[in-house]
């Protein structure tokens, strides 16, 4: 019964990691901080439906800043602003946890109420060169209540 799953999928959450249930960076819909809030993007941005974007500067891999889809209330897109000034504005905390975090203490993390975003990442020590953060996904506060009621 209903009960008795959601206990056991609130055991699991020891057992879990981040890893287990985030979204993968290659399907992290994600926008470059150089962009400027025109008609498109911000018709993208709404198109695709997500409540926080992680923002990169580079490449995707390095994400910088987070922007929510509420930051854009008073933009005109006739405007052109600058994505960089809303950042600067808002600035969101972003929360940055490593892969081998289990999901209970990723639980407490989202409850501190700092963000329902994190983005995952490891120390890449693979390779000839310096050892260096890799993102691996995000994940939202979403993905950990998911694992605890729909587990059987
Ligand atoms: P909310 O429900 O608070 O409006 P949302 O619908 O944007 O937010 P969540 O409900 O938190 O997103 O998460 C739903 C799923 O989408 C989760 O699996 C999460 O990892 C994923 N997700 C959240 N943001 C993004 C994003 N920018 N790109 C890709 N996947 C995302
Ligand atoms: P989000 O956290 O996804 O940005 P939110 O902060 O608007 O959304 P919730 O986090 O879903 O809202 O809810 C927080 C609290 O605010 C809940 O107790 C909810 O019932 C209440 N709430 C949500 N929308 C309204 C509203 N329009 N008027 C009054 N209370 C609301």
């Amino acid at each position: 019964n209903d009960e008795v799953n959601i206990i056991a999928g609130a055991l699991e959450l020891t057992k879990k990691s981040v890893t287990d249930v985030m979204t993968k960076i290659e399907d992290v819909f994600m926008i470059d901080i150089n962009s400027k809030l025109d008609f498109d993007t911000i018709a993208e941005i709404q198109r695709r439906g997500y409540t926080r974007i992680p923002v990169y500067e580079g490449d995707k891999t390095n994400i910088t800043h987070l922007l929510n889809i509420k930051d854009l209330t008073l933009i005109d897109p006739d405007d052109k602003t600058l994505l960089r000034t809303v950042l600067k504005f808002y600035q969101h905390p972003l929360i940055y946890v490593f892969d081998d975090l289990k999901l209970d203490a990723m639980l407490y993390e989202f409850r501190q109420g700092h963000s329902h975003l994190a983005v995952i990442r490891r120390v890449n020590s693979e390779g000839e060169g310096d050892p260096y953060y890799e993102n691996l996904g995000v994940l939202t506060l979403e993905d950990v209540i998911e694992e605890i009621i729909q587990s059987e």
